[in-house]
C-alpha cells in the first residue's frame, strides 16, 4: 500500500514530492522542471534539514527557482524546524492558519508533551520536544478565509484542529492528493523502532502531542469523508490505493482504540464510543468542500 521511494523523496503525484527530514515530511507542490511555474513548500522538517529541502529543491525545479511561498501545515517543532534557514536563503512569505498564528508569532507556548500516553520511545522521550512557539514576524500571514491556497491552483486547506488548534491540511479535488500533516499520520509516531522502519500504518496524531481529542476525531472524519485515492502524512510513508480508503474508514470507527492512547492528560474521561461530534466543540465549522467524482490517477 505504500508508494515506492525513489531515492529523493517519494512521487505523489507528478506534481507532489514527498520528502522526510529525519522524522517528518515536508512536501514539494509545483510542475517540476527548471521553466515550469509556481511551486510551493508544504511544511518546513527538523532542525538541519534546510540543506536537505534546498538541495532537492534545487534538483527539482533548478538553480535561483525559490518557491512562491511556504504553507505550514500546522507549527510543531518538527514542522517549522528549517525555516529560519530556509527564509534567509529564499525570502519568501509563509502561510498558516490563523488559529495558528499566536505559536508562529511569539505569542503562546504549545502545551508540553505529554510522556505518560504509552506507545514506545519516542512518547517516552517526548518532554524533550521543544513545545515553545517560534517568532517569524511580518512574514507569516494567515490563509485566505474561503480555503484556496496562493500559488497552489486547484488546491484546498481543510481546517483540521485537534492536534493544534489552527492545523490544516491541503486537499486537491481533481485527483484527490491529500497532505494530510498530522491529522492523521501513516506510521505508529509515538515508536521509535515504527518510525526506525518507517512501518506503514493509519494512524491517528501523535498521541503525545494532542490536546483535544474530540476536535481530533472530527477532523479525521472530515478528511476520511473526501476519500482520497492518495495520502502524504506529516509522518511516515505516502500510502494509495483500495485498502486506503478502508482502512481510513476504520481509523473513524474505531477512533478511540486505534487512535487514543489508553491513558494521558489529555484523554477524555467518558472517550469509549463517544460519537463523534457534529462540529468540532471548540471551533466553528470551516466552509464545506466540494468534491468531484473519483477520477483515476495517473501512471506515477
Ligand atoms: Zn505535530
Amino acid at each position: 500500500m505504500d508508494v515506492t521511494n525513489n531515492g529523493a523523496g517519494v512521487a505523489v503525484a507528478p506534481d507532489v514530492l514527498c520528502l522526510r527530514t529525519v522524522i517528518a515530511n515536508v512536501c514539494f507542490v509545483g510542475k517540476p522542471g527548471t521553466s515550469g511555474g509556481e511551486w510551493v513548500l508544504v511544511d518546513a522538517g527538523v532542525e538541519g534539514s534546510g540543506p536537505q529541502i534546498r538541495q532537492v529543491a534545487l534538483e527539482r525545479f533548478g538553480r535561483d527557482r525559490p518557491p512562491a511561498l511556504i504553507v505550514l501545515t500546522h507549527g510543531h517543532w518538527d514542522h517549522v524546524g528549517a525555516l529560519a534557514e530556509l527564509c534567509q536563503h529564499w525570502d519568501v512569505p509563509v502561510y498558516a492558519h490563523e488559529r495558528e498564528l499566536p505559536y508562529l508569532t511569539g505569542r503562546r507556548n504549545y502545551p508540553e508533551p505529554d510522556p505518560t500516553v504509552g506507545g514506545g520511545m519516542i512518547a517516552r522521550l517526548s518532554p524533550l520536544m521543544p513545545n515553545e512557539g517560534i517568532n517569524l514576524g511580518n512574514r507569516v500571514r494567515a490563509l485566505p478565509e474561503a480555503g484556496a491556497v496562493p500559488a497552489m491552483p486547484g488546491w484546498r486547506w481543510i481546517f483540521t484542529p485537534g492536534h493544534t488548534p489552527g492545523h490544516i491540511a491541503l486537499f486537491r479535488a481533481a485527483d484527490r492528493v491529500l497532505l494530510s500533516g498530522d491529522a492523521f499520520i501513516t506510521v505508529e509516531q509515538e515508536s521509535a523502532t515504527a518510525v526506525l522502519r518507517q512501518e506503514p500504518e493509519i494512524d491517528g496524531p501523535p498521541a503525545y502531542w494532542t490536546p483535544d481529542w474530540p476536535t481530533a476525531k472530527w477532523s479525521v472524519a472530515q478528511l476520511v469523508k473526501l476519500k482520497p485515492a492518495v495520502v502524504a502524512a506529516g509522518h511516515g510513508l505516502p500510502m494509495r490505493g483500495p485498502e486506503l480508503q478502508r482502512r481510513l474508514e476504520t481509523l473513524v470507527t474505531d477512533f478511540d482504540r486505534i487512535a487514543m492512547p489508553p491513558q494521558g492528560r489529555w484523554v477524555p474521561e467518558e472517550q469509549a464510543g463517544a460519537p463523534i461530534p457534529a462540529t468540532p466543540p471548540t471551533v466553528s465549522a470551516p466552509p464545506p468542500v466540494v468534491v468531484p467524482p473519483m477520477t483515476p490517477l495517473p501512471p506515477s
